[in-house]
């Protein structure tokens, strides 16, 4: 049971506005129970992170206040993202390169 921050009266958890005084009593006092049991690592977001880096470090920097174990799931993901499109950046730079050189050997 909690109480409605507004009118003080009693107001059962599922609730989420008060039936006394209608004001949204959506838990000043269960929020960081909640916001705690529903955070979780989540391969979601670190999917996401991976192939949209830029979304997973704004999800990560949005979400690590209430959620730090998802937004640190976006946030690898992005990290890993960035490592493999940067190194696969550099081999196609190498590959690329070298096709040029061959190229420009030839003629
Ligand atoms: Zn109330």
């Amino acid at each position: 049971m909690k109480f409605c921050s507004k009118c003080g009266n009693k107001v059962i958890d599922e609730a989420v506005v008060c039936v006394s005084c209608g004001c949204s009593v959506t838990g000043v006092i269960n929020q960081a129970t909640q916001a705690k049991s529903s955070d979780a690592p989540n391969i979601g977001f670190a999917v996401i992170g991976f192939f949209f880096p830029l979304i997973g470090l704004i999800l990560y920097l949005t979400l690590k206040e209430e959620t730090p174990l998802k937004a640190k799931s976006a946030g690898n993901g992005a990290l890993a993202g960035v490592i493999v499109s940067t190194v696969l950046s550099i081999i196609y730079a190498v590959v690329f390169a070298s096709f040029f050189s061959a190229f420009f050997n030839f003629l």
